[in-house]
């Protein structure tokens, strides 16, 4: 049997068109963006037809865009750039419990630093509410002891997919004169990530969540903010992120930057019929399954589902040429359920029935059917 990959939301592989713009930047311009020759110069030239892209993609400036090795390095940028930035100003943040570490780990460090950091909670479908966001805001009346500097909330989660409401969000942050960061690594491509629409000042992404190579990726800073490099050196980015440019990385960013905003709706209807096909076939041949996340405000490619009764490790080991994810991770050697799911009250047990099938666009519907017949099968002789 052939592999099917459903496991997008992990990683994507490379688009043709991306690396067909990338290989002349592997090959005959190999020189360094920073000199002036014409060697420098058409690698310089090859990094700034990606900004463009990427600026285009979420509607901002192209000075407005620092390329990063990822969508790690954009969120520690952002959050560590800007706090130390403020931390005359305050020393409070809010982001949420259902953040990719990639956030909640730079939040622990800065608690460790002596910020103060507020986990928000979500509902049953994994929804931050803005009303929530709204109280956990302090603006005490003079200096540091506790005052609001940031909101961090992902745009979507990784997981279940639920899209936060983050215009709401972000004109609470305006309104309060509290900077707004949100990690877009899961929506870019997917949905649309427009930053004046999203309210937001700063905007993470990652190449290898849609179809560009892994270790590159970007951070979006509105005009104006002053920002803390994490790696200093040269004058890379403005100042803002020093290090000879990744070329042929940044060039692959920008094509997938082009390719996600030439076609996103075609995307979108793709990737949404095929998964509600599976989740319609599934529900037609395997009783008692929980639908996770926002059944409508979702990535329309993410499907997570819980099998009551059922060990997910064990499942996916049966399945060995269907690549999926479960609703658990490994800790010092024993499955824990993931903190995501428990944060939806789900309980524990049956977050470890848990499957999550992130499709893409090279999917096909003789491959859902395929996960149908086989996934079916086996949940139901399990049980
Ligand atoms: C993948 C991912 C990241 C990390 O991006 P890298 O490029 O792998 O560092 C951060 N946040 C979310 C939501 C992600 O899905």
């Amino acid at each position: 049997m052939r592999t099917i990959y459903l496991d997008y939301n992990a990683t994507t592989p490379i688009d043709q068109e991306v690396l067909a713009e990338m290989l002349p930047f592997l090959k005959k311009h190999f020189g360094n963006p920073s000199s002036s020759h014409v060697f420098g110069q058409a690698a310089k030239a090859g990094v700034e037809r990606a900004r463009k892209r990427v600026a285009s993609l979420l509607g901002c400036d192209t000075s407005e865009i620092v390329f990063t090795s990822g969508g790690s390095e954009a969120n520690n940028l952002a959050l560590k750039g800007v706090v130390e930035t403020l931390s005359a100003k305050g020393n409070h943040i809010i982001t949420s419990q259902i953040e990719h570490p990639a956030i909640l780990n730079p939040c622990k460090y800065l608690e460790r630093k002596g910020f103060k950091v507020t986990y928000l909670p979500v509902d049953q479908y994994g929804m931050i509410a803005p009303d929530d966001v709204k109280k956990a805001i302090t603006s005490p009346p003079a200096g540091r002891a506790g005052k609001t500097i940031l909101i961090t909330i992902m745009h979507a989660n990784n997981e279940v997919g639920t899209v936060q409401p983050l215009a709401e969000i972000g004109h609470l942050a305006r309104r309060h004169g509290i900077l707004f960061h949100t990690d877009a690594a899961q929506t870019i491509g997917k949905i649309e990530t427009k930053v004046n629409k999203l309210k937001v000042d700063l905007l993470s992404i990652a190449g290898h969540k849609f179809y560009a190579p892994k270790g590159v990726g970007a951070l979006y800073v509105r005009k104006g903010l002053k920002l803390e490099p994490l790696i200093h050196g040269a004058g890379h980015e403005n100042c803002r992120r020093a290090g000879t440019e990744n070329v042929a990385a940044i060039v692959g960013l920008g094509k997938a930057a082009e390719i996600a905003t030439r076609d996103l709706k075609k995307y979108q209807s793709q990737v949404f019929n095929l998964r509600e096909k599976l989740f319609k076939g599934i529900l037609e041949r395997v009783e008692t399954v929980k639908l996770n996340g926002q059944p409508a405000k979702r990535l329309p490619n993410t499907l997570n589902l819980s099998f009551e009764g059922i060990d997910s490790e064990e499942l996916l080991l049966k399945l060995k040429n269907i690549a999926l994810s479960t609703g658990s991770a490994c800790h010092a050697g024993h499955k824990e359920p993931s903190k995501v799911l428990l944060a939806m009250g789900i309980e524990p047990q049956l977050a470890l029935g848990t499957v999550r099938f992130s499709l893409g666009k090279y999917n096909t519907a003789q491959e859902i059917n395929q996960v149908v017949k086989i996934l079916s099968r086996l949940v139901n002789q399990k049980r």
